[in-house]
């Protein structure tokens, strides 16, 4: 028997929200965090679909019940088509290389922000009612005020933060506009099994496992004292999760992260100690190391979505290494 809660609905009347046996579009669904979700939601008795371009994702980290298409997210045609039928949305397709951004903030456009709007287009037209953006902690940048609060002024500093900000304004202008309910997650650094290891802007957690066990070495770009917010892959995908079927969090834009802010220096030690490994250790100190300081604020994910993260950075890592072969010994 379904379930149903009481939202909110822009046309002013409340509604029943279905919250079992719901059929999700997950774009970007092969992605390192679209698949844990996809698969999250197929185990909790969802039906879900999944659009992706397989430019980064990788379709064997999905279970044989997710829907999977290849298609580009500003395919308007393929939109239509696999929006029928769609309670709702999560919209994860997205480059998603800072570095790369800068080189080429046209097809951060195209793809973050011309997608975006493609997307919210296709959903006007087919009448799906609730779309959940995984937006990112990097639109704060440099912020005087720590933990960053969803209130603070946005100050971003590369194309992919800019690109993520102008289609959390589409989403939420577009939603209010046409009745659709909108929800932004702005994710802080994300980490776990299945995360992409590129040689070149490797994201930290995965290079620094990598440098370590393999004996290489590690370079620390600017004083290594700069801090970010690391959250556990299944901590996002919980967050991510509830978003979907919790009321009254129509156009909210929520932080999801750990609350904990480690330095680099501090992140470096850790993998030494947990591994053992005894990489060499290289300073870049006239690199760009980004903002100083990130930490999310969790008060208004507490309250709305009852999340409180469960991995400390440690139990993170541990579960990192034992759940990704790339990082078992041979
Ligand atoms: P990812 O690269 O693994 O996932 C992105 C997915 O989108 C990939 O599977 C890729 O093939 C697909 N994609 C790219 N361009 C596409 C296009 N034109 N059409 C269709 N599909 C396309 O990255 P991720 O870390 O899983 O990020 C997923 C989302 O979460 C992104 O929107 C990203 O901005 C956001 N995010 C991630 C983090 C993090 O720490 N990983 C933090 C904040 C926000």
């Amino acid at each position: 028997m379904p379930k149903y809660s009481i939202c909110y609905n822009p046309t002013h009347l409340l509604i029943p929200f279905l919250t079992e046996n719901m059929r999700f579009l997950i774009t970007g669904a092969a992605g390192f965090l679209g698949a844990p979700l996809a698969n999250s939601l197929v185990a909790d008795g969802h039906s879900v679909v999944g659009l992706d371009d397989l430019s980064t994702g990788d379709p064997k980290q999905l279970v044989d019940a997710v829907h999977l298409e290849r298609g580009d997210i500003n395919d308007r045609p393929k939109l239509w088509s696999m929006l029928q039928g769609v309670d709702c949305v999560y919209h994860l397709a997205a480059r998603v290389i800072v570095p790369e951004s800068v080189l080429y903030p046209r097809e951060y456009n195209t793809v973050n922000v011309g997608g975006t709007v493609t997307l919210m287009e296709a959903m006007r037209d087919v009448g799906v009612r609730r779309v959940i953006f995984i937006s990112s902690g990097t639109i704060y940048g440099n912020q005087r005020l720590q933990p960053v609060r969803e209130s603070n002024r946005p100050n971003p500093r590369s194309p992919y933060a800019v690109s993520k900000l102008a289609a959390e304004y589409y989403i939420r202008t577009i939603g209010s506009l046409w009745g659709i309910e909108t929800v932004c997650l702005r994710v802080f650094n994300a980490y776990g099994p299945g995360q992409r290891l590129p040689l070149t802007n490797a994201p930290v957690i995965p290079y620094c496992l990598r440098q370590a066990l393999d004996n290489g070495t590690i370079v620390i770009h600017g004083s290594g004292e700069q801090t970010r917010d690391y959250v556990y892959i299944d901590d996002v995908v919980e967050a991510m999760v509830a978003a979907s079927s919790v009321p009254d969090i129509n156009r909210i834009i929520i932080n999801v992260g750990s609350g904990k802010e480690t330095s680099i220096n501090d992140l470096v030690k850790k993998v030494l100690e947990i591994t053992g490994a005894k990489p060499e250790i290289v300073a870049n100190q006239s690199h760009d190391s980004g903002p100083s300081r990130m930490r999310a604020d969790l008060a208004i994910a507490k309250k709305k979505l009852n999340f409180s993260p469960k991995h400390n950075l440690e139990q993170g890592l541990l579960k990192t290494i034992e759940k990704d072969s790339r990082f078992q010994k041979k």
